[in-house]
């Protein structure tokens, strides 16, 4: 077994596109300090914070809510929230919401559940049933991006942390660069730019890679999910993470290089497509045409007679607080 490159204690990770051996100490160290420093790059580390933190039960969620947490301890100023998004997806959800649960009660931090039973009258798991054009993950990433930001909103939160990691950070830029959307590359978060109605997102993990995620979560012994999402096959993104992680094998540090890349280019990215004016949906969402992206997808499942339901916009708040 080798040793640590800063202290003689056993290494837990080689670091390949760094070279480096780290301890569980220094490791630690390392993420934490490259997560302190995203944070001050994408948000002004003083004055009141209201941040929602999106906790799915994955290893990202939780290592951000734990780190967030940590870094922003001395903060009296900071107030926190998990939202949960519950899909409605039999023997997967349900789990994780449990362990989000336990989490939250631990870092005594307020858990807000938000389903999309409730919210649009359809469960994932009735969509994945329906006759559709598009994917699960589509009408599934559209469905919880929006009840993320209501929820947030909801909670009065001045910001909307995720737990992307580098991985899928590389993932998403490749992707939208070759299907030629690069005005979405443009609006890829950290929002810079606020925008009217929509709780700007923050990304503390961006720059961790995907195995450091979950090696921190390991050394540190954070409870988390690890099922794999039964619709998980019909997503798009499995593509570009298999391509990102064989680029990644093949010449350590690309997925580094990607992010670079995107970043270098976003200044200019922003004045060719500045952000575009709101309005509003009749279900209060923000829009950029008349109806919201899931109006329209709520609307064309009604019209198949999937289990139609009056939709109602209710939040379910679990007692997710540690006793005093
Ligand atoms: S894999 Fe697709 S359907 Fe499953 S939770 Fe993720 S986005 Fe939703
Ligand atoms: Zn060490
Ligand atoms: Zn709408």
């Amino acid at each position: 077994m080798t040793s640590c490159d800063k202290c003689s204690k056993p290494s837990v990770i080689v670091v390949r596109y760094s070279g480096a051996h780290l301890c569980r100490r220094h490791f630690c160290e390392l993420v934490e300090r490259r997560v302190r420093h995203e944070l001050r790059r994408q948000m002004t580390l003083d004055g009141e914070e209201r941040l929602a933190v999106a906790v799915s039960g994955g290893k990202d969620s939780i290592v951000t809510a734990h780190l967030l947490k940590r870094i922003l301890s001395d903060r009296r100023d900071v107030e926190f929230a998990a939202v949960t998004v519950d899909e409605g997806i039999e023997g997967y959800r349900g789990s994780a919401i449990a362990i989000v649960a336990e989490n939250c009660r631990a870092l005594d931090m307020e858990h807000i559940i938000v389903s999309f039973k409730e919210a649009y009258g359809f469960t994932m798991d009735e969509i994945a049933e329906a006759e559709r054009n598009l994917s699960t993950c589509t009408y599934c990433g559209v469905m919880r991006r929006t009840a993320l930001n209501r929820a947030a909103k909801g909670w009065e939160a001045t910001r909307l942390a995720t737990g992307l990691n580098l991985d899928d950070t590389a993932q998403s830029i490749l992707m939208n660069f070759s299907r030629g959307d690069v005005e979405r590359l443009a609006r890829l978060g950290p929002h810079r730019r606020a925008q009217e109605g929509l709780v700007p997102r923050i990304q503390p993990l961006r720059t961790i890679p995907e195995n450091e995620v979950a090696l921190y979560a390991m050394v540190r012994g954070m409870r988390h999910h690890d099922l794999e999402c039964p619709y998980a096959s019909e997503a798009l993104r499995n593509d570009y993470r298999r391509i990102v992680a064989q680029l990644e094998d093949r010449y350590p540090g690309t997925r580094h290089s990607i992010l670079k890349s995107h970043d270098e280019v976003l200044k200019a990215l922003e004045q060719t497509y500045p952000a575009a004016t709101l309005r509003q949906c009749e279900c209060g969402a923000p829009t950029v045409s008349d109806r919201c992206k899931v109006c329209e997808l709520v609307d064309a499942l009604r019209r198949q007679r999937v289990s139609p339901q009056n939709r109602t916009e209710t939040t379910r708040r679990s007692s997710c607080r540690r006793s005093p």
